[in-house]
Formats: C-alpha cells, sequence, structure tokens
C-alpha cells in the first residue's frame, strides 16, 4: 500500500520504502531521508535569483560563498522533488522523519519487524544458559 507524504513523495508502507509518486522509482529506506535517494544538484544562487543593478554587494542577489541551492531529483523521471537553501558545505537536512509503526497501524498494514523472542538470560528454566546460546543471543543483538 502506498500512501502519499507530499506532492512528488509517497511510501509503500509493506515494505517501507520511499517511492516517487510521478513514476514509482524507489528513493531508498522510509526510515531515513528520501534525499538518500534523489540525485543532488547544487547551484548557485545567482543562476536563479539574478543579480539586478551595479553593485556586487547589493544586488538582491544571495552571495554564493554564504548560501547555495541544492536540488533533488528523482533518478527515474527527474522530477524536482525538493530544493533547499543551505549555506555552502551544510549537511542535507532530514525534513521528513514519519513514524512509519503508527502510520502502518493507521492504514491497516502489519508490522515486517517480528516479534523478538526470549533471550537466554530471562529463560523460565531457572538455568543459567549455555555459552553458544549466549553467543548466539550476543549475535543477535548485534546484528540490529
Ligand atoms: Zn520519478
Amino acid at each position: 500500500m502506498k500512501v502519499r507524504i507530499t506532492e512528488y513523495l509517497d511510501i509503500d508502507l509493506e515494505a517501507e520504502r520511499w517511492c516517487c509518486n510521478r513514476c514509482g522509482h524507489d528513493l531508498g529506506e522510509a526510515r531515513e531521508s528520501y534525499k538518500r535517494g534523489c540525485l543532488v544538484r547544487e547551484r548557485d544562487p545567482r543562476e536563479i535569483h539574478f543579480p539586478i543593478g551595479p553593485s556586487k554587494e547589493f544586488n538582491f542577489s544571495f552571495d554564493p560563498e554564504w548560501m547555495r541551492i541544492v536540488e533533488f531529483y528523482c533518478p527515474g523521471c527527474a522530477v524536482m522533488v525538493e530544493n533547499e537553501y543551505l549555506p555552502p558545505g551544510h549537511p542535507l537536512t532530514w525534513d521528513i522523519q514519519l513514524d512509519i509503526d503508527k502510520l502502518k497501524k493507521k492504514h491497516g498494514v502489519k508490522s515486517r519487524r517480528r516479534a523478538r523472542k526470549p533471550s537466554a538470560k530471562t529463560s523460565t528454566t531457572g538455568r543459567k544458559p549455555r555459552p553458544a546460546a549466549r553467543a548466539r543471543a550476543g549475535s543477535k543483538t548485534a546484528a540490529r
């Protein structure tokens, strides 16, 4: 089941993946930023906000040393998914962070996460867990 999040972004709730609303292209894990699955273009702000007048300092445009325009495109159909104004070198922002579990519950989609098995430490037998059992339990924790 796909749920529309923005004009250009859907979430496939069963797969927990971001998708392009226009072409369905996979844009990555829904629990991470969709921007990681997009093509990114950094632009000089003077290409969009043309300087007006003869002054290099006061011209109604942005100084490219202080600000860049970062555009995000779908790799499948090249629709512009998002853009933002950031200082040069600024890490990408994570603008949409959804509670996927609640969204799935709201739309009646079962969670793909399996229930945790009881660990060896909480065994009801009262016996001390064997070393092999502890190692297995430890490796499961490390894999998460
Ligand atoms: Zn697309």
